[in-house]
């Protein structure tokens, strides 16, 4: 390839580098001609790419806007309150830090702020769809706090009230019981709306705080699609960059009397220098979803997320929890095919150009690294303009794929139709490599 292929003004001055403009050409290509079906992804808009590609990227700026630790920060205080105001303005909130590095820092913030090492906190357990933050062995906020889990009712077979679907019962038994000082509330991988009422409620009952990591669903909640937890929680995390449609990151909003503890912990507790060309990303990603084209945005991501489920159930794939209500579709794949493992499914995907996760499904039988399920979500294709007609030929070329996982030519002519499909929804037509 030449540096002609693709027009954006960054290859001219990446063309001394041959090795990465080369390499950062077929990851375009990989974007524009495969499907973005992993649930925490999506493509941001062009603005967003350039501030984070900026000169702002060489300021050390440690500290907060009229705090810094060194000079020359005039500019980048400015940007910085730009992305906090922007940031309050959009959910209502009445502080916002938005120097986390990612939803992972911004929760350990969180933790840091709320409460105390040693302190017991109630989340989602991993295997039902709690993040690793959560408590997970092997991460180290399973180190710091003590975590007690409560995870989604049993699935019934009744497809009327099918179960897996988060059991407040438990939630407030296991309150009863261990007393936690902090009960936290979302997933990783959770089709449903999660109500914070009911979380607010449980946690007045015991004398807990309420954290609500709104790291997947933080775009709807922004679009109107989802009930806000903001004022409701004494703390929302989120990440910028899954239906949000930002640059990767985090961010946290909370009430005033918790700013201090919130910004203390980030920095100097937990991060150094923020990343201000990021947080210029987050200035523009907020400016955009507070415009009423991004409320029609998450309207549609959920409608998407209906018709491709729709469409991997005609399938014969049983969706976890019956359905969805938000941008993601859980599969368990045992009643397309018992044999067939979310590892293997998301394997012979990624051959057809259809890329998503494996995932495992409440009480999978199999480990987290084969699982019996698999994640797809439809921010990212939403964004690119596709809507349910597409998502119905999507679950189609989902069922054919995986029905011919061991038939190398039926997998080429799904990989054909997945590029042809691709052409029309071009994420970023000003970089399409010529
Ligand atoms: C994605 C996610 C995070 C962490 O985000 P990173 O930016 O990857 O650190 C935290 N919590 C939940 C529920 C998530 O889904």
């Amino acid at each position: 390839m030449s540096s002609t292929d693709h027009a954006s003004p960054f290859d001219q001055w990446l063309s001394g580098d041959p090795e990465v403009l080369g390499l950062l050409g077929d990851e375009t290509e990989r974007q524009s001609t495969t499907l973005q079906l992993i649930a925490s992804e999506n493509f941001t808009s062009t603005a967003v790419l350039a501030a984070t590609g900026s000169v702002l990227t060489n300021k050390y700026a440690e500290g907060y806007p009229g705090r810094r630790y060194y000079g020359g920060n005039q500019v980048i205080d400015e940007v910085e309150d730009l992305a906090r105001e922007r940031l309050k303005a959009l959910f209502g909130a009445e502080h916002a830090n938005v120097q986390p590095h990612a939803g992972s820092n911004a929760n350990v913030a969180a933790y840091m702020a709320l409460i105390e090492p040693g302190d017991t906190v109630l989340a989602m357990r991993l295997d039902h769809g709690g993040h690793l933050t959560h408590g997970s062995q092997a991460s180290i906020t399973s180190k710091v706090w003590n975590f007690v889990s409560y995870g989604v009712s049993a699935a019934t077979g009744d497809p009327d009230k099918p179960g897996e679907i988060i059991d407040f019962d438990q939630v407030a038994d296991l309150a009863r019981t261990h007393r936690p000082r902090l009960i936290v509330a979302g997933s990783t991988a959770y089709a449903r709306i999660i109500d914070p009422l009911p979380f607010r409620e449980i946690a007045d009952s015991v004398g807990a705080k309420f954290l609500f990591d709104a790291a997947h669903p933080a775009g709807l909640i922004a679009g109107g699609a989802h009930p806000s937890p903001v004022g409701v929680a004494d703390v929302v995390t989120f990440t910028t960059h899954k239906t949000l449609r930002g640059p990767r990151g985090g961010a946290i909003v909370c009430q005033s009397e918790y700013a201090k503890a919130v910004d203390s912990a980030i920095f100097p507790g937990l991060q150094g220098g923020p990343l201000e060309n990021v947080i210029a990303g987050k200035a523009v990603a907020f400016a955009e979803a507070a415009r009423p084209e991004f409320r029609r945005y998450a309207a549609d991501v959920v409608a998407n997320a209906r018709a491709l489920a729709d469409a991997v159930a005609a399938e014969g794939i049983r969706l976890v929890s019956g359905g969805t209500e938000n941008h993601q579709v859980l599969c368990d794949l045992r009643s397309f095919d018992a044999e067939l493992t979310g590892k293997v499914a998301q394997e012979v995907l990624d051959r057809a150009g259809i890329t998503c996760n494996r995932n495992t499904i409440p009480d999978d039988p199999r480990s987290p690294f084969v699982t019996s399920g698999l994640r797809l979500g439809t921010a990212a294709v939403t964004t690119t303009g596709m809507g349910p007609a597409e998502m119905t030929r999507i679950g189609a070329l989902i069922g054919r794929t995986l029905r011919s996982r061991d038939d190398d030519a039926a997998l080429g002519i799904v990989r054909a139709e997945v590029r042809e499909l691709c052409t029309g929804f071009p994420p970023y037509p000003g970089l399409a490599r010529a």
